[in-house]
């Protein structure tokens, strides 16, 4: 494993040794009764992750944007009004997948790094007649976080169906499905939930659910169709043999393995230990004298940071040097400033270690570079963590 580079991009992550084995195990046939077993437990396994023990999960091949599709598919009938609270690339791709449905979507935005405020979103949900208010929990593009809870309790209010794509915080960012009053909630394998990249995950709520059966018009997606998976996830639940479209088998037994180390481990321990990452990250690089893309320090999320490229850094150098010290991380992605920023991901089975080497890579990179930092990133990165 000399030659092997630490994966610390916003997915896919490093995944821990167990999943990997988990992948390599025999294929069986998707209705043999272990693999049933399996499928039935993991099904149990993302209520308690996604804290949505009312909720109806959905296990997918795909990726995540066939989550925010299928999502789309099922809950939006053409003419129906979405209100969008975008805060980056991700949420701009949720906007063209619900019009693909013939949703009316009206975008409520803040400048790159920022964030609509709480009190904007409820005027606007008192303005309009919406069905759906959609949101990114983390945008990948900006780092930037939204108050999901906060969100939330506003779309109570308002009788809309809260839309939450946490492709990049559940199993993360703290998340309360239930307690919060989020309708949906997405995700992709290969963040947060630590599997190789290749299943659309999502859970939905009651009401979500409700409105999928009060549709007047047939969905538009035949594989996405709630009214094809529906039985298959209930069968595998009532571990009985199901078949609609043939489950990635592998990937389903990796997911069920790290589904039951995030449990073992504790939503509460899991999101502290997040926040802790995310804050030590954070810290290192402000000793690095590097700004960051989200504006304020609260809307920094805790599953990847966006530090921007001091002056007279030239960032497809530094990253260079990084991966050269064995550290592969993510150049910029938001149109407007995509040349500007890098990001780190830090999710997931990312431990203090890992923190450290990456930051250590920064900081030798800068140095490479030219830029000599105010103060030293690793220093402050174990300081965070003491
Ligand atoms: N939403 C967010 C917030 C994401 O970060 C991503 C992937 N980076 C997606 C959606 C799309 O997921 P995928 O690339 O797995 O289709």
């Amino acid at each position: 494993m000399k030659n092997r580079k630490l994966l610390m991009i916003p997915g896919p992550i490093e995944f821990d040794p167990q999943v990997l084995a988990a992948m390599a195990e025999p294929t069986t046939s998707h209705v043999a009764p272990n693999f049933i077993e399996i499928f039935g437990q993991a099904l149990e396994r993302m209520r308690g992750v996604f804290l949505s023990p009312d909720g109806q999960p959905f296990i997918l091949a795909g990726s995540g944007t066939l989550a925010m599709d299928t999502t789309a598919a099922n809950l939006v009938e053409p003419g129906d009004a979405a209100l969008l609270v975008v805060t980056g690339y991700f949420s701009d791709r949720f906007q063209t997948i619900l019009e693909r449905y013939g949703a009316r979507v009206t975008r409520l935005e803040a400048p790159v790094g920022g964030r609509p405020a709480l009190d904007e979103v409820e005027q606007a949900l008192k303005r309009g007649s919406y069905k759906l208010l959609v949101t990114t929990h983390v945008d990948t593009s900006t780092g930037v976080i939204t108050d999901i809870q906060g969100l939330a309790a506003l779309s109570r209010k308002a009788g809309t169906l809260f839309i939450v794509d946490g492709v990049c915080s559940v199993a993360g960012e703290e998340l309360r499905m239930m307690e919060w009053g989020v309708d949906l909630a997405l995700t992709a394998s290969q963040k947060a939930i630590g599997v190789p990249p290749g299943l659309a995950l999502l859970v939905a709520g009651p009401h979500a659910l409700q409105a999928f059966k009060s549709r007047k018009s047939p969905v538009l997606n035949y594989y996405a169709d709630w009214n094809n998976w529906l039985p298959i996830m209930e069968a595998y639940e009532a571990r009985k043999a199901a078949y609609f479209a043939t489950p990635a088998v592998n990937l389903v037994n990796a997911l069920n393995v790290s589904l039951g180390q995030i449990l073992a481990e504790g939503m509460e321990t899991r999101f502290t230990r997040h926040q802790k990452i995310g804050r030590a990250c954070q810290a290192g690089l402000a000793a690095l004298g590097l700004g960051q893309i989200p504006l304020q320090p609260e809307y920094a999320a805790h599953t990847l940071s966006a530090p921007r490229y001091p002056q007279g850094v030239d960032g497809a150098k530094l990253l260079a040097a990084a991966n050269r010290l064995g550290v592969i991380l993510a150049g910029g992605l938001h149109p407007a400033c995509r040349a500007e920023y890098f990001r780190i991901g830090h999710m997931g089975a990312c431990t203090l270690g890992d923190l450290l080497a990456t930051v250590g890579a920064v900081e030798q990179g800068l140095a490479e570079c030219g830029y000599t930092p105010p103060e030293s990133g690793v220093a402050a990165v174990s300081e965070a963590f003491r």
